[in-house]
């Protein structure tokens, strides 16, 4: 058993995050949906931050593919298929015997979304899929509860936090649902290097403590990383008055719930 004020000393030391951020943070509540490459970093940085609860949602099994990019797994995993929410939640259990993180495999839907996601402060993105969002995007939008964004393919990954009745939501950003959905390209066509989930789940964590701890400081738009070519871009998206989603407030991605 280790005291908080040790295992979070280096961090509580920093000036933006600070007793208060840490005190902030062991009360937060977080529900992660997918546990691959992105999710492997998210669920990582989240309990060894001292988030105060962390939930693992995915449905799948490790598999050697998995392995140069999602380090939250090893061979054995990969050997028995263990289920990563499960794999998950172990591992990190030894990294803070204390953390409340407990995983679930069940595969994210519109009609579980409301099993899951109450009464949580924030949901982070660790899908590899548009649909998958556009249900959490559909959710949050409808319960006012932000989310993070992450998306990673080849070596370009990007970020965006919603804060739905503030900002924009992800429907802003992306309007046409038919076109991104089930024909984008996945990790399995286009490849993936392994440095670009951990990358942007890193940036994805890092705005999730500073949106638990209520930091004047958290970024505004989409953020996209070229790891490959090392280019870096902001772009700001607006809130529009005729998305679907967040201004006509029409959640036809929960419909087949009801
Ligand atoms: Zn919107």
């Amino acid at each position: 058993m280790f005291p908080a004020s040790q295992r979070y000393d280096r961090q509580i030391r920093f000036p933006g995050l600070g007793e208060e951020g840490q005190a902030r943070l062991g009360q937060a509540k977080v529900v992660q949906v997918g546990c691959g490459g992105l999710g492997s970093t998210l669920a990582q940085c989240m309990v060894r931050a001292g988030v105060g609860r962390l939930t693992i949602i995915d449905s799948d099994a490790a598999d050697i593919t998995n392995l140069h990019r999602q380090f939250l797994f090893d061979e054995e995993d990969a050997e028995k298929k263990a289920p990563k929410a499960l794999a998950a939640a172990k591992l990190l259990k030894k990294a803070d015997s204390d953390a409340k993180v407990s995983g679930i495999v069940a595969e994210f839907s519109a009609v579980n979304a409301g099993d899951f996601l109450p009464g949580n402060d924030l949901v982070l993105d660790g899908t590899d899929n548009m649909e998958t969002r556009y249900i959490i995007n559909d959710w949050c939008v409808k319960h006012d509860i932000p989310w993070i964004y992450g998306g990673v393919l080849g070596a370009t990954g990007m970020i965006m936090v919603v804060l739905p009745g503030k900002g924009p939501c992800i429907r802003c950003l992306y309007p046409d649902a038919e076109l991104i959905g089930k024909n984008a390209p996945s990790a399995e066509h286009a490849g993936i290097i392994n440095t670009l989930p951990a990358f942007i789940a890193s940036l994805q964590a890092t705005e999730a403590i500073k949106l638990l701890i209520n930091s004047p400081d958290l970024i505004q738009d989409l953020r996209i990383a070229d790891l490959w070519s090392g280019d870096y871009q902001r772009i700001s998206v607006n809130r529009d008055p005729q998305c679907p989603c967040c201004g006509k407030r029409r959640f036809r991605f929960l419909e087949s719930a009801s």
